[in-house]
């Protein structure tokens, strides 16, 4: 196909001061006031440039209310990207026909760019971290120029991705014969953007792009544009199943000075994100938790690979999983089983639990028989963090985990759903039956002695647990049981804690499904607190 760039070519105009800042950020003999002068053309901008001069991160005593001494105190070449990106963010939020993508556009180009920052900073040099950065804040572009350029075409390829979560530059390939990663790259290289930067840009979306050979690796902008890419992919994409897998290749390419997780990583993006986003207007509340993210992507991934390995039409699984199948699958095992494990007591985490809880639910509907299920609640247990002190807690929430699996059945699944709260799924239960674990699993607890620096951590838990039938679909049924234990472990903590209470869901001949308060069973003898 022979594409015709011309039409995109002198869209969009880039703000004259953004133009005027990127000229002088690559033009070594470039002076402070020189930047001072560019910046002092747009008041906001002064004042968004003292904000953040004046932000704890430069610890200054005293406010700084002098442009100048704002620019010498943060630095030319931390300076620099920050103008050039207020400049682009009150482009992208100028009222337009598509402000909400450019809005979105915006914001993801300003994850990537504090993605790159973050990581450029585990390099060393200032000028390194505000290279990646600006390169990241620019690599976007081509997707303005897309939209503004052919609206309904451009527009169709973002259904398409949504819809189908195919990853948007391949959807963009197939349409238009390019990726907007490209397009940015042309553009920015018209603007006089240094080769490094518009070829790590290109980069990011063609892996015919190698970091160039015998090149000190020092300063690995192609590598540190791609992990930012799909770090920036996995937080604002529809696609974060294939981000991860991007994710995880472009940090095994990248050659830390200390050894980082995906998980470390897109922590500490997300921490430097919160504390910076209020200066660009955008609302730290929307961004899920790391642990989140992971594992929403972790769940995408394990569908996707699911796909692949049955015979579903090729059409429907995104070609990076079939090009890679083998390898890909054997990543995603490799991530479910860390995924899978909850690092302080080794018990299974919340997110198998659940995956589990749908699982056992299905196969138990096929058998006709009732499942249960035991939400587990330390007593007390920030008294005990309070007297003993967190350490002590850790060990407590070991000892507890511990004895908890002991009491139970090989087949029953126990795991740690939340900081002191423990879940366990029963297989083929009654009523009855439940009683008996809920007295066994309060009474080892109690028994359970622990001790830290010399005395004795004193221990009981609150059981609620519940058991029904199976009906309806697995997952509704998964979490009506769920919310029917956590209620009735609530209810021991109210009947004064140490004690189980166990209700049944009861279905009658329409199918409503009511629940049945059955066993309650407090304990006479809470323990000493
Ligand atoms: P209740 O009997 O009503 O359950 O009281 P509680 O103090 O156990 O309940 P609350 O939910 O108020 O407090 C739970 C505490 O558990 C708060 C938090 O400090 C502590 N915690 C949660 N996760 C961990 C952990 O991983 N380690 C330690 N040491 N403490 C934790
Ligand atoms: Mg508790
Ligand atoms: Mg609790």
């Amino acid at each position: 196909m022979i594409i015709d760039f011309s039409q995109y070519s002198r869209i969009p105009s880039l703000p004259t001061v953004a133009v005027e800042v990127l000229r002088l950020f690559h033009d070594s003999n470039s002076s402070n006031e020189q930047l001072v002068s560019v910046i002092r053309k747009d008041p906001a901008m002064v004042m968004k440039l003292l904000k953040a001069a004046n932000s704890a991160k430069y610890a200054v005593r005293g406010e700084i209310t002098d442009l100048n001494r704002a620019v010498m105190i943060m630095g030319r070449s931390a300076a620099a990207p920050l103008v050039l990106s207020f400049s682009l963010a009150k482009q992208s939020m100028e009222v337009s026909a598509h402000q909400a993508h450019y809005k979105k556009f915006w914001t993801r180009s300003f994850v990537q760019a504090t993605a790159s920052e973050v990581i450029a900073a585990h390099f060393g040099s200032a000028a390194f971290r505000a290279e990646c950065y600006t390169t990241s804040i620019l690599s976007g572009l081509g997707k303005l120029a897309m939209l503004k350029a052919e609206p309904d075409k451009y527009l169709n390829c973002l259904a398409r991705s949504a819809s189908e979560g195919i990853p948007l530059p391949r959807v963009e390939q197939e349409v238009f014969g390019f990726n907007h990663s490209k397009l940015s790259s042309m553009l920015l290289q018209q603007m006089g953007l240094p080769d490094r930067c518009h070829v790590a840009i290109r980069g990011i979306n063609d892996n015919q792009i190698m970091p160039a050979k015998g090149r000190d690796t020092d300063h690995p902008l192609l590598e540190v544009t791609r992990l930012a890419n799909a770090i920036a992919s996995l937080i604002c994409d529809v696609t974060p199943g294939i981000a991860l897998v991007q994710l995880e290749e472009s940090l095994a390419a990248i050659k830390f000075p200390t050894q980082m997780t995906a998980q470390q990583i897109v922590e500490s993006v997300r921490d430097h994100l919160e504390a910076s986003a209020q200066l660009f207007d955008i609302n730290p509340d929307q961004l899920p938790s790391a642990s989140d993210l992971l594992e929403e992507a972790l769940d995408q991934l394990s569908r996707l690979a699911d796909m692949a390995s049955e015979s579903n039409p090729a059409q429907m699984i995104p070609v990076e999983l079939l090009e890679e199948n083998g390898r890909l699958k054997r990543r995603v095992a490799d991530l479910l089983h860390v995924s899978r494990i909850d690092s302080l007591t080794g018990l299974c985490n919340r997110a198998y639990l659940l995956q589990e809880l749908a699982e056992r639910a299905a196969l138990h509907r096929v058998r006709g028989l009732s499942l249960g299920i035991a939400v587990i609640d330390i007593d007390h247990f920030k008294k005990i963090n309070d007297t003993f002190g967190h350490q002590a807690g850790d060990v407590a929430l070991k000892a507890v985990a511990e004895t908890l699996r002991d009491a139970l059945r090989d087949t029953d699944i126990i795991g740690r759903y939340g900081g002191e709260e423990f879940v366990a799924i029963l297989e083929d239960s009654n009523a009855a039956g439940l009683a008996v674990v809920g007295e066994r699993l309060r009474s080892k607890v109690e028994k359970t002695v622990v001790t830290f620096e010399g005395r004795i951590i004193p221990l009981t838990v609150s059981v609620g647990l519940v058991e029904g039938a199976v009906t309806g679909p697995e997952q509704r049924f998964g979490e009506l049981l769920f919310g029917a234990a956590d209620a009735a472990m609530y209810r021991a903590k109210n009947s004064g804690r140490n004690c189980f209470v166990v209700d049944s869901i009861l279905q009658d001949e329409d199918g409503a499904r009511s629940l049945e308060r059955s066993r309650s069973m407090p304990h006479p003898e809470p323990a000493l607190r």
